[in-house]
């Protein structure tokens, strides 16, 4: 595993990566090259500040808040994203995770797998220009989901997030 990460930034009671006001890190680094990314610097790997497990913990504990982990994509660090998860969950926080994967593609892979069944909700799927939709609240174009993890595995087939 990468003992450290690229982060581009870390967001204090955002209200828009999920319910409720979260903590939002953002790696660095994705390559599916979504035609309209809203942010092209969030493609390079070595962009923002190299951070370890326990300088982003630091940075969790100066708030209650729950976390979204996003990017650029988190899942090209899979190891890493179920180290950190762990030790949030491990403060009573729960994790939302965006990625450009699909739900699919994260089934057919191990390790993706692994790094998911440790997040509590994923936004899948690229973003896709012709489907964008500033209305949908937590994603940018329709044909991505919002997916309770734990249910969707219990389920064996996709199982959408709902508001509470
Ligand atoms: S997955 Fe997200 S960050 Fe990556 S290219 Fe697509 S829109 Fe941009």
């Amino acid at each position: 595993m990468n003992d450290n990460v690229n982060i581009l930034r870390i967001i204090r009671g955002t209200t828009v990566d999920g319910p409720g006001f979260r903590t939002s890190i953002y790696f660095a680094g994705c390559r599916h090259r979504c035609p309209g990314c809203h942010n092209l610097q969030s493609w390079d790997f070595n962009a923002g500040k190299t951070m370890g497990i326990d300088e982003i913990l630091e940075v969790i504990e100066e708030e209650d808040y729950d976390v979204t982990l996003t990017g650029g994509d988190p899942l090209y660090n899979p190891d890493f994203v179920i180290c950190l998860a762990d030790r949030i969950h491990s403060l009573g926080h729960n994790i939302w995770l965006y990625t450009g994967f699909t739900w699919e593609e994260i089934l057919n892979s191990h390790a993706l797998y692994d790094a998911v069944s440790h997040i509590d909700v994923i936004v899948d799927s690229p973003f896709v220009l012709s489907q964008r939709d500033p209305d949908l609240a937590f994603r940018g174009s329709s044909n991505q989901r919002i997916i309770d993890v734990a249910q969707s595995i219990k389920k064996g087939g996709i199982n959408l997030w709902r508001r509470e």
